[in-house]
């Protein structure tokens, strides 16, 4: 389990809450919105209806047609033509995507009208040709009488045709579209039943919005197009219309206002989007958008499922089944598209991503963080039990050899007196290095407060030379003291005395017999500079960078016999730096050392006598 502290849950919850809201108003944005649009057509096109004879045939008013037949001003004349054909091989419906508002030239509206009366079940477009005022536009009551039924023919305002608005309202008038009306007298429907999410039609339950009745064109190939100059040539062509609902409109480019950019990637003129319309209504298999409620817990489940996926597992664990969330997440629309709905593409993938990418960001970067911090620790704890095993055999081994010795032989009443002293010292040493430790443990963690006590740097040096003495003595090192009579330094006393001393007590092990040890204490500008030097074995570049790390001891040092367990150092450093100054070193092998402790001001006043 990765998260384990309650902050870090709450926090971890907040910050995938906060990019799960993010996900969803970048994933509805218009941006995103026409994003989904391209997703949508790709899965269009990978979904093709079940392929079925179709019902509809589209007579085409094309190039042809108006090249041979006098063009788009003789449209009537073509129209009534065509219609006279078309009618006599007996379509079940025939709509006209030809709007026909006006009379014109008398002879030509008599043909129309004429062709019209002879045409079964027909279907004129009405329009509102001036968004402004919003009237309908309906065919001339002269036509208008011979029509069965009258469908509008607006679009979606979008530039894909994928939604055909099968209800249009303008000045408390109703149409119903072009294509449904054609649908309800192809199936010999006299009325279509309303409620809020379905248009009656029969037996076909038509899913789609009370707000304009949105119906998602399945677009297929194959509808059957036939062009009307065909008709006019070969009449018999038209026996292919028996029992279809034909449509009728212009086509080419450059003579259809109507022509609109569908899903499958190419434009159609109005009359085939129609035909296309029609054919998903009488098809049966419709599409209906996934309801908001549904898409949020859908992205929620995705969010919350990352969420989980990286809070419960790590490595693999945990990025097996994100990839497998990523694919679901890409997947998802195209499935419930095989099942009817319509799913916005980028919400979803948006939201899987981005909780993923949250998620692992947060358990690489906060957890592992986390993780780091508490192994550092341990290992830390580890060293430092190390240390004190170590460091603290050394006053036991004396203190159990005395008492055994005291226990043992008689001793003279001298003797004995020595004896316990020494116990009694050594003891006091082993109880000064548990508080030392346990301080230094705290300095590390943070925890302690560095004592502030004013204090003569004479007193302490002279502390720290009587301790060394003895060590020195058996070298016949010298140890020399100057500069310090008239130092008064600030912090604390003890932890100081510990630096000091482990500076000295190392330039007299790390140094042969017969040398100098000295000490010095001058002010340099904001600072006081202390200075061990010693005449010892010395140590190159390479050696000098690591003496401060835990437990590093130098080869020579090692040969040498005196070597501790390298930590001394160490913890020197950061009683220093905890009282604001730092340790500088100089060093030539063979030559000696100069460990120089510069401590602030405020840590170290120098009183001029
Ligand atoms: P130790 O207990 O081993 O002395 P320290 O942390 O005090 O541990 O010192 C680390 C290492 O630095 C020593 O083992 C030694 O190799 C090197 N060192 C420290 N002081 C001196 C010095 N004055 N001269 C030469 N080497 C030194």
């Amino acid at each position: 389990m990765a998260t384990r502290s309650p902050n870090l849950t709450a926090g971890y919850i907040a910050v995938l809450a906060g990019v799960f809201a993010l996900a969803m108003i970048v994933g509805l944005s218009p941006l995103a919105r026409r994003m989904d649009g391209e997703a949508y057509d790709a899965i269009l096109t990978a979904h093709p209806p079940a392929a079925k004879e179709p019902h509809a045939v589209v007579v085409a008013i094309d190039d042809r047609t108006l090249g041979n037949y006098g063009g788009i001003r003789a449209l009537r004349r073509i129209l009534a033509n065509a219609l006279l054909i078309v009618a006599r091989a007996r379509p079940s419906v025939v709509a006209l995507d030809v709007t026909v508002p006006d009379l014109g030239d008398p002879a030509e509206d008599d043909a129309l009208a004429d062709a019209f009366s002879r045409t079964p079940n027909l279907v004129l477009p009405g329009n509102i040709s001036d968004p402004d005022s919003g009237t309908w536009e309906d065919p001339h009551s002269l036509f208008r009488r011979l029509a069965a039924s009258v469908g509008h023919v607006h679009a979606a305002p979008d530039p894909v045709s994928r939604v055909l608005p099968l209800e249009i309202r303008s000045n408390r008038q109703r149409r119903w579209a072009l294509s449904l009306e054609t649908a309800r007298l192809y199936l010999r429907q006299s009325n279509i039943t309303e409620t809020p999410r379905e248009l009656e039609l029969g037996a076909l339950r038509i899913p789609s919005q009370t707000d304009g009745r949105p119906l998602y064109i399945r677009y297929r190939e194959g509808i059957p197009q036939i062009s009307a100059a065909e008709l006019l040539e070969k009449a018999s062509t038209a026996t292919a219309l028996a029992g279809k609902a034909v449509f009728i409109g212009v086509t080419p480019q450059t003579a259809a206002r109507d022509r609109l950019m569908t899903p499958l990637g190419y434009m159609m003129s109005g009359v085939e989007i129609h035909a296309q319309a029609f054919e998903t209504l009488i098809g049966g298999q419709y599409l209906r958008p996934i309801s908001n409620t549904a898409l949020l817990a859908m992205c929620l489940g995705f969010a919350v499922a990352a969420g989980a996926t990286f809070a419960f597992f790590t490595g693999w664990r945990a990025y097996a089944p994100g990839i497998f969330l990523l694919v679901a997440a890409h997947t998802a629309p195209s499935l419930m598209f095989g099942r009817g709905y319509v799913v916005p593409y980028l919400p979803v993938v948006g939201t899987a991503w981005l909780s993923l990418i949250t998620a692992a960001s947060w358990q690489h970067f906060i957890v592992r963080r986390q993780l780091r911090k508490s192994e550092a620790d341990k290992a830390r704890y580890q060293q430092a039990i190390h240390f004190v095993t170590h460091e603290m055999r050394s006053p036991l081994t004396a203190i159990q050899g005395s008492s055994e010795l005291m226990g043992r032989y008689s001793l003279t009443d001298e003797k004995r007196k020595q004896i316990a002293q020494m116990i009694n010292s050594e003891s006091k040493r082993l109880a000064r290095m548990i508080q030392i430790f346990l301080d230094v443990e705290r300095l590390t963690d943070g925890q302690m407060q560095i004592r502030s006590e004013n204090f003569e740097l004479s007193d302490l040096l002279a502390a720290c030379v009587d301790r060394a003495r003895s060590l020195a003595d058996r070298k016949e090192i010298v140890m020399c003291v100057d500069g310090v009579a008239d130092a008064s330094l600030k912090g604390d006393r003890e932890l100081m005395e510990y630096a000091i001393y482990n500076l000295l007590s190392n330039a007299v092990k790390y140094s042969p017999e017969h040398t100098t040890v000295s000490v010095s204490a001058k002010r340099d500008g904001g600072s006081l500079r202390l200075a061990v030097r010693d005449q010892g074995m010395g140590m190159d570049e390479k050696e000098l960078r690591q003496i401060f790390t835990k437990f590093y001891r130098t080869k020579k040092a090692e040969a040498s016999g005196e070597a501790g367990s390298g930590i001394g150092l160490s913890i020197v450093d950061q009683i220093v730096s905890h009282h604001g100054g730092r340790i500088e070193v100089t060093s030539t092998p063979g030559k000696g050392s100069c460990f120089t402790m510069v401590l602030p001001v405020h840590a170290a006043t120098l009183v001029t006598p």
